[in-house]
This record gives C-alpha cells, sequence and structure tokens, in this order.
C-alpha cells in the first residue's frame, strides 16, 4: 500500500474552504470572473500560458467580421480606425502598463518585437558592445538576442538579475543594453525592475524588459521608472486569444533617434506616398513594419476592456492573496513538493511553481481531475493564478486535488507516458 503522507480530514477541508470564502469575500476584484467565458467546474491555472477568453471578444470577432469587414470592406481600414489599430490598442496596453499615450505600440509577436528593441536600443549605444542578459531567459529571448548580436557585432554576457549589478561595475563602460524579463517564467520569481533599470542607467546602458509574465497583473509603471524599452505578449494574461498581437514600448525621451531594424512601409511617415525611400514616422509608430492581423488586433481591443472595470492594482493585491494561500496550503499539506516560488509579496507575482521529479505526471493527472497547470522541463508544475478568475476557493481545489493526486498515485499511471507538443 502506498504510504498516506498526510490526511486531508473534513475539518481540515471545511477550515481551508471557509478561509477561502472570506477571502473572495473581501477580494478587491471580486465579480471580475464573470467577464470571462470559462467552462464551470474547471480550476483554470494556466492564464499565464493562454489567458480565459473575455466576454466581450465574442461580440467584437462577430461585429469585425459581418459589419466591418463584411458590411465595409476596404473602406473599414479609414472608417472603423483599422489603420491606427496598432497604436490605439497599443495606448490601451500602455495606460495598464503605466506608460504614456503614443509610447506603447500592439503588433508582430513577442520574438519580432523582441528582435526589434534589441537592435533599437544597441544602436542607440553607439560604441558598446555588450549585452547583458539572464542564462534563465525563456528561450526565445536568448535565440533572438544571439541573432541580434551577430547582426550588431554585440557579445552576449548571461548573469542572473542578482548578479547584473556587479557584471555592470565590472564592465561598465561597454554595456549598451540591459535586457531582463520581469518574473522568471519557470519559477516564478519577480526581478527587481526599478533598481535593476536604475542599475543599467548608473552605468549609461539602456534597460529592456520582458513583461510577458507581469503584464496585467503587476502594475508595471514603466514611466515612473524611467525603462527604456519593454516588449510582451497580448494572450497571457491581457487575454487577447491565442497568438493574440504581441507589443513594444519606447520611452518617448528615445523616439526621435529609434531606429527599426525592420523598417516596413507601415512604419514609414507617409504610407500612402508610396514613396521608395524610408523616412520613419514619428514616434513609436516608426516601430511598425508590416500590414496588422485585425481580427487579432480587434480580439485584443475587445479583451482589455476587462481593464475598464478591473485596476491593475486590484488585480495584483488579488494575486498575492491567492498565491500566498496556494503556497502556504501546499506547505502543509503536500510537504513532498518544493514550492520553488519566493514567498515575500516583493519577489511573486501571479505564479507559483512546484518541483517533484513526477511533475510532469502530476500535471496530467490533476488535468484529468478538472485542474489545469502546466509543466516546464525538467520538473517544475506551473500554476498561473489569473486573478481576475482564479479564487481563492480554486486555489485550495488544486491542493486538495494535488494531495489526492499523489496520495492515489494517479501521477504515476502509465496513461501519461509520452508528452504532447505542447506541455
Ligand atoms: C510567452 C513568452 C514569449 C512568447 O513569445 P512568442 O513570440 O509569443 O512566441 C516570449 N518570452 C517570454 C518571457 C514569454 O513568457
Amino acid at each position: 500500500m502506498r504510504p498516506t503522507v498526510l490526511v486531508v480530514t473534513a475539518t481540515t477541508a471545511q477550515t481551508l474552504a471557509r478561509r477561502a470564502a472570506a477571502l473572495d469575500d473581501a477580494s478587491p476584484v471580486r465579480g471580475a470572473r464573470d467577464l470571462f467565458d470559462l467552462p464551470p467546474g474547471l480550476v483554470y491555472l494556466d492564464g499565464n500560458s493562454l489567458g480565459a477568453p473575455p466576454t466581450a471578444v465574442r461580440a467584437a470577432l462577430a461585429d469585425a467580421v459581418e459589419q466591418q469587414w463584411g458590411g465595409h470592406l476596404v473602406r473599414a481600414w479609414n472608417d472603423d480606425g483599422w489603420w491606427e489599430l496598432p497604436l490605439r490598442v497599443g495606448d490601451r496596453i500602455g495606460a495598464i502598463l503605466g506608460a504614456a499615450p503614443g509610447t506603447t505600440l500592439a503588433g508582430d509577436s513577442t520574438s519580432i518585437n523582441l528582435y526589434k528593441a534589441y537592435l533599437a536600443a544597441v544602436a542607440l549605444r553607439p560604441g558598446r558592445g555588450v549585452a547583458v542578459t539572464d542564462p534563465g531567459s525563456f528561450p526565445t529571448d536568448l535565440h533572438v538576442l544571439g541573432a541580434a548580436a551577430e547582426v550588431a557585432g554585440l557579445e552576449v554576457v548571461t548573469a542572473r538579475p542578482v548578479d547584473v549589478p556587479g557584471v555592470l561595475a565590472a564592465r561598465s563602460s561597454e554595456v549598451a543594453l540591459v535586457a531582463l524579463s520581469h518574473l522568471d517564467y519557470r519559477t516564478g520569481e519577480l526581478h527587481d525592475l526599478p533598481a535593476l533599470t536604475a542599475a543599467a542607467h548608473e552605468s549609461g546602458a539602456l534597460a529592456l524588459w520582458d513583461l510577458c509574465h507581469t503584464a496585467g497583473v503587476v502594475p508595471v509603471d514603466l514611466d515612473r521608472h524611467h525603462v527604456d524599452l519593454a516588449v510582451g505578449c497580448g494572450y497571457k494574461y491581457l487575454g487577447g486569444g491565442p497568438g493574440a498581437p504581441a507589443y513594444l514600448y519606447a520611452a518617448a525621451r528615445h523616439h526621435d533617434r529609434l531606429r527599426n531594424p525592420l523598417p516596413g512601409w507601415n512604419g514609414h511617415a507617409e504610407p500612402f506616398a508610396m514613396d521608395t525611400a524610408y523616412r520613419p514616422a514619428p514616434g513609436v509608430a516608426r516601430m511598425r513594419t508590416g500590414t496588422p492581423p485585425v481580427l487579432a488586433m480587434l480580439a485584443l481591443e475587445a479583451a482589455l476592456t476587462v481593464y475598464d472595470h478591473v485596476a491593475v492594482e486590484a488585480a495584483r493585491a488579488a494575486s498575492l492573496t491567492v498565491t500566498g494561500l496556494f503556497a502556504g496550503v501546499v506547505d502543509t499539506l503536500v510537504p513532498e513538493v518544493e514550492v520553488v516560488t519566493p514567498r515575500t509579496d516583493d519577489r511573486r507575482a501571479a505564479q507559483v511553481a512546484l518541483r517533484h521529479p513526477e511533475a510532469y505526471g502530476i500535471v496530467r493527472a490533476l488535468a484529468a481531475r478538472g485542474v489545469v497547470g502546466d509543466f516546464r522541463t525538467p520538473d517544475v508544475a506551473r500554476f498561473g493564478f489569473a486573478p481576475l478568475y482564479v479564487t481563492h476557493a480554486d486555489a485550495v481545489t488544486a491542493v486538495l486535488a494535488l494531495r489526492a493526486v499523489l496520495d492515489a498515485g494517479e501521477h504515476l499511471s502509465p496513461a501519461f507516458p509520452n508528452r504532447s507538443p505542447v506541455t
């Protein structure tokens, strides 16, 4: 017989349920779940990978297809404001990020925006040949930096964020760019954006932040912290849908000298002059390249209306109580897994990562019980607590399911021998 590590009594479960209910009642985002379409009964802890659809998206897409595209056809570029969508949606994202209007552009993917931002950044620091980044960055951030470095003749130096100030001190006048993710996608550790941005500036370098895992759940305050460039995707907490347009932010002070390494006709000062000589548009619009994916832009724009009803600060507060509850209950009820994510509020956002040698089986077995997280190789089970639709009650349900999975050995089931292409 498999030993049960800890018996969860009915009293324990009831006490936890009461605690969760009290936190849900007092939540600053109470009721926000009604803004989303979610299958009933599902505990969806993967909104940090693919956000759930906001209810507003469905009507916006129907309108886009039937009225705008179907009704107005090519006229819609003018009449429905399609041409300005990258800037209009960019401003809406900028408001969530603490960025002034005219500094954020929606479009392309995060990978493409990283390429543009890396090369634009180093072009602003001529004579400096080093880019510093975290070796634990999301792979695409590293792959694209490698390619950009080849084009720009840069040396890439890797250092964990805590060690970046040391690298800057040692190689101060050489560093053009510090490029980091606000949150470690694997461990869920939140990095100190204001301090690291200030450290980069003290050395004369620029700071570029990837906000994929914090936009919409942490007040980033890009302008206030003097961040130079930032990128992120639209399909995680922002809820824009699979493959939603990403975004690129550039501080207004850099606009005049900002060079787009993929200059296309959409970023031209006069796109319809059909000028064969490239002249960049004023402002962040010069970072545009080609025709935007209008349907996806309209879906993202509708998704962002969620933030007309909820402040990012409220989402932040709710994410801290829900992740704190989850991590604490895991500690007491599931001591055989390691909570990898830092406990202090200033080093955590909306994700909790657990380490276990059978993390993949655990994620699959939990999904079979209606608790959806994901797996990151080699041994991390990730749980995203998108605070607008994940409740404290969901967090307790998830821990009890985890306890049950381990007690019954469901994670060792031969039904989970092979990994699906997306884990
Ligand atoms: C999700 C994510 C990406 C995704 O990039 P795509 O170009 O959208 O595939 C990149 N970087 C980080 C840090 C991410 O979390």
